[in-house]
């Protein structure tokens, strides 16, 4: 039934369903900007949880800033345990650059697992045309990972899809992305992609690592 729904039925019927135990959580990118743009049409306040590693760009922490006070989020900033010089003391220095799996475990999946404590359903910005291990992306599915309901609205649309809204409606995103940087993550561990490289090779791009790992079942360096 999902597949044939518009991303904007879904978000309302998903509205309808959990009600205060839905929240979005988003690193507003652009799939997530649109997210929030159509839930701010019928949700006064949107409940999102965004994942502050400590390590983010300035430009992202700007965006940030400008979509909470235009979308009246109620946004959660979840940050680690321990900030970036703590972890090095008990971790060693850049730990990105040596385990990259380990840091984003420490940064992002621990941190996000404690913030969905208390909800019944999250929002992500997943799609399929993202890249082939998201290719099978479902739009409503059981995360066993985190034990609660995973929602992926825009899992059908595309890259052209998202940037065409995003235009038509004039909302702001990461200037990064006008500098060859089509996925934002931590500073750390984030280039700008080259030509024939797809949207996600700048990410990680002197490991084999793709995901950060709090989409990936069973992804944990514990
Ligand atoms: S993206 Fe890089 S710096 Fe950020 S949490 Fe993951 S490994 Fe650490």
């Amino acid at each position: 039934m999902f597949e044939e729904l518009h991303p904007q039925d879904i978000l309302r019927w998903a509205f309808e369903e959990y009600g205060e135990r839905l929240v979005v959580v988003t690193s507003f990118q652009p799939t997530g900007i649109v997210t929030l743009h159509m839930l701010s049409q019928f949700m006064d306040r949107i409940p999102v949880a965004t994942l502050d590693t400590g390590l983010l760009f300035p430009e992202t922490y700007a965006l940030m800033d400008e979509l909470e006070k235009r979308f009246n989020l109620d946004l959660h900033r979840v940050q680690p345990r321990l900030n970036v010089e703590a972890q090095a003391d008990v971790e060693g220095d850049h730990l990105w650059a040596r385990n990259p799996d380990r840091c984003c475990f420490l940064r992002k999946t621990v941190p996000l697992r404690n913030a969905l404590i208390g909800y019944e359903a999250w929002i992500t910005g997943l799609r399929r045309d993202q890249s082939d291990r998201r290719g099978s992306t479902p739009i409503v599915s059981w995360d066993q990972k985190y034990g609660l309901t995973k929602l992926c609205p825009f899992a059908t649309w595309t890259e052209d899809m998202i940037w065409t809204y995003i235009h038509a409606y004039e909302l702001p995103y990461n200037t990064l992305h006008d500098q060859g940087f089509p996925s934002i993550g931590c500073w750390t561990c984030t280039r700008a992609v080259k030509d024939g490289e797809d949207m996600r090779g700048g990410r990680w791009s002197n490991h084999a690592k793709t995901e950060c790992g709090i989409h990936v079942p069973n992804h944990a360096t514990a």
